[in-house]
């Protein structure tokens, strides 16, 4: 389904991914892991295709990305940062952008789940960080595509907008998509993920389940677990 073979990017002299290969055969939530700077929102970026590998290829349904764009179509995305004109309202925005990816789209549940309405008229410059979120969130979530990548959904948000969150993933899981999803927040990671791909040092350090991460780390708690695997006797 997604498939990254040999990727290699560096910025400069700045080795950011060194080799990566990474199979994602079957639909779920994918959770890309690491510390700041570890390289998970360029891999995000390489697939598709906003930033050019080093090396490498890239495969989404058995068709090499390099030079197409075709596949982007079947990508819902959420970026980690949103560079929204400040001078368009929220309506104006998310008219815009349907008529960018003319796809049928659903936003008025998503403006309901996250109390949009109030704002709808408001210009995006004038939104909190929370509230630009969640119009990013309903311009990522109202179309619908088998691929989802959601670059830190999580920040910003209230406790009440993580919970709808949650919601919505769990949601498009059970329509059998692909979700890849990077996040700090580790309740969530644990809640949703049917696998975790952590990136360290510009290499996959460890793939699997939250499950065996625990039983390879010997700790019952998530949170402990992370910490564990940074320690030198895991790296
Ligand atoms: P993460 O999402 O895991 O926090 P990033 O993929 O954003 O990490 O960044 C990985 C590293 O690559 C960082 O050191 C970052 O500064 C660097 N980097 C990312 N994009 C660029 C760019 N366009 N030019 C130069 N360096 C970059
Ligand atoms: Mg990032």
């Amino acid at each position: 389904m997604i498939e990254f073979k040999n990727i290699t990017k560096k910025f400069g002299k700045l080795q950011v991914l060194e080799q990566v290969d990474l199979s994602i055969n079957k639909p779920g939530i994918y959770a890309i892991l690491g510390p700041n700077g570890s390289g998970k929102t360029t891999l995000i970026k390489c697939l598709l295709g906003m930033t050019i590998p080093t090396s490498g290829q890239i495969f989404v349904d058995g068709q090499d990305t390099k030079g197409k764009w075709e596949f982007r179509n079947q990508i819902s995305y959420l970026p980690q940062i949103a560079n929204f004109p400040k001078n368009m309202t929220v309506t104006e925005l998310l008219r815009l952008i349907k008529t960018l990816r003319k796809q049928a789209s659903a936003e008025q549940p998503l403006i309901d789940v996250f109390g949009l309405k109030p704002y709808l008229n408001k210009n995006m410059g004038t939104l909190s960080g929370g509230t630009k979120q969640k119009v990013n969130l309903v311009l990522a979530l109202m179309t619908d595509n088998p691929i989802v990548i959601l670059d830190e959904p999580t920040s910003g948000l209230d406790p009440l907008a993580l919970l709808e969150l949650k919601k919505l993933i769990k949601i498009e899981k059970e329509k059998g998509k692909t979700i890849l999803i990077t996040s700090h927040i580790m309740s969530l990671v644990e809640e949703l993920s049917d696998e975790i791909v952590f990136l360290l040092e510009g290499k996959i350090h460890f793939r699997g389940t939250v499950d065996a991460l625990k039983t390879k780390t010997q700790t019952v708690d998530f949170d402990e677990a992370i910490a564990q695997i940074l320690k030198p006797s895991h790296v």
